[in-house]
Parts: structure tokens; sequence; C-alpha cells
């Protein structure tokens, strides 16, 4: 039996009335691991290591900053992660000679002392100390789904009775049946898992074109139905999760 640190949120979520329930397990890694990263326990210098030489993503500096939380903490962070590139980039300058070898010019090409920096400079971009704990938690995940699906008849009921998901979980959870699953189980889940889908975004495409007809004077005194909210399901059904207003 797989731990029940990974059973619980993953059937909790399931049972929720929701677009992806697999959007709802990745907020909430999302929401704790800006939390802990705001928590006391970066304040250490040594504890910092991880956030030092990784940093975070655009998306994940941004919800730092805009939690308006411990701004020290979050400064002593940044201020470490400068630290750690400002290192790199010196590392990176050409050395002597460099500018004579800054001959190759064109498409794809690099000039040839610029080559250790856009290295450096990819690696950094590809980092996000906040990305890595979801991820590593969302493959527990990913394979917890596989294996509830696989051995319990009552996870088997929810999961066929809930609303699909996102593309990129869809896309998640497709790539993850050939790591967790095997053989015509394997090939039941796709199928069911693409059914769902499918059915799924014929609904929410069914709201939105309501939500459209609701624009035309014909359709004023018609109920709105389902569709007051189709707008912002259908960008969560097609892109994950937003902040959306
Ligand atoms: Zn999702
Ligand atoms: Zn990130």
């Amino acid at each position: 039996m797989k731990e029940k640190i990974y059973t619980i949120p993953v059937t909790d979520a399931f049972r929720q009335d929701c677009e992806c329930p697999i959007c709802v397990l990745e907020k909430d890694l999302e929401d704790k691991a800006v939390e802990f990263i705001l928590g006391p326990s970066l304040m250490e210098p040594d504890k910092r290591d991880d956030t030092t030489e990784k940093g975070f993503c655009r998306r994940h500096l941004t919800k730092l900053y805009n939690a308006r939380e411990n701004i020290l903490g979050l400064s002593l962070i940044i201020n470490s992660h400068l630290e750690y590139v400002i290192k790199l980039m010196e590392d990176a300058k050409p050395g002597p000679g460099g500018k004579k070898k800054a001959s190759l010019f064109g498409k794809g090409k690099t000039v040839a002392g610029a080559q250790k920096a856009i290295q450096t400079l990819d690696r950094l971009e590809s980092t996000c100390e906040i990305c890595d704990r979801i991820n590593t938690t969302m493959e527990r995940y990913l394979e917890v789904i596989c294996y509830l699906y696989g051995r319990e008849d009552e996870f088997r009921r929810m999961f066929k009775e809930h609303k699909g998901f996102c593309l990129p979980h869809l896309n998640m959870l497709l790539k993850s049946t050939a790591k967790y699953m095997s053989g015509d189980r394997a090939e039941e889940f796709v199928s069911v898992v693409l059914n769902l889908q499918v059915e799924n975004l014929k609904r929410i495409y069914g709201d939105m074109d309501w939500f459209i007809k609701k624009f035309d004077y014909r359709y004023q005194n018609e109920p709105w139905k389902n569709s007051q909210d189709a707008v912002p399901r259908s960008i969560e059904k097609l892109v994950r999760y937003t902040e959306l207003d």
C-alpha cells in the first residue's frame, strides 16, 4: 500500500467537484512550498544552499514577493542567490583571447566568448526550488493515481465520475501511465481517461456556447444555466489553474 501522505490528498482531490483534481493537488503543493520558503527555516544561511543555487522561476519569484510576508527572509534568499549569480557571471567572462574567437554570427550561432555565459544563464533559467519541490511530489501523486485506479474499486468509481483534467495535467497523466501501469489495465485506463476528457471538453464547450449566445438579444431572457463562469473554467481547462480575478 502506498503511503497515506500521498493517497489521502489524491483521494480528497478526486472527491472535489472541480475541472481538474490534479490542479487541486498542484495548487496545494505550490501554496505550501511558498509558505515554507517564506517560513523561518531559511533564515539560517546554511539552510539556504538549495535556494541559493537554484533560485526561482518568474512565476514563483512573483508569488514569493506578492505574498508580502517575511520580506527580510525573501531579501536574504535573493541576496544569497545574487551573490552566487555574480560569481557564476565572473567565471563566464571570456579569458584572454576570447574576443579574437568572436567571429561566429548568424542564426543558431553564438559568439565564442558568450557561450559559457549562455550555458550558465540557460541553467539558471531552468532551475527553481519551488518547481522542484512541486515536481517531486507531483510524480508521487501520479504514481498513486495509477496505483489506486488499478487496485481500489471505490477510487475507480470516483475517477470515472469526475470531470476530466486540464490539458497539461492530462498530458502528465498519460505520460505516467507507461511508467506506473502495464498491459490491459494501462490500455483500459488510457481509454477511460480520453473518453472522460472528450466528454468533459464537450460539456465545457457547451457552457461556452451558451455564454456566447447570452450576448444575443434573442437569448436575453433565457437562464444562464451553467455558463456564468464558463470563461475562467475554460481557461483553466486549457492551461491549468490560474490566478484570474
Ligand atoms: Zn490541472
Ligand atoms: Zn518555479
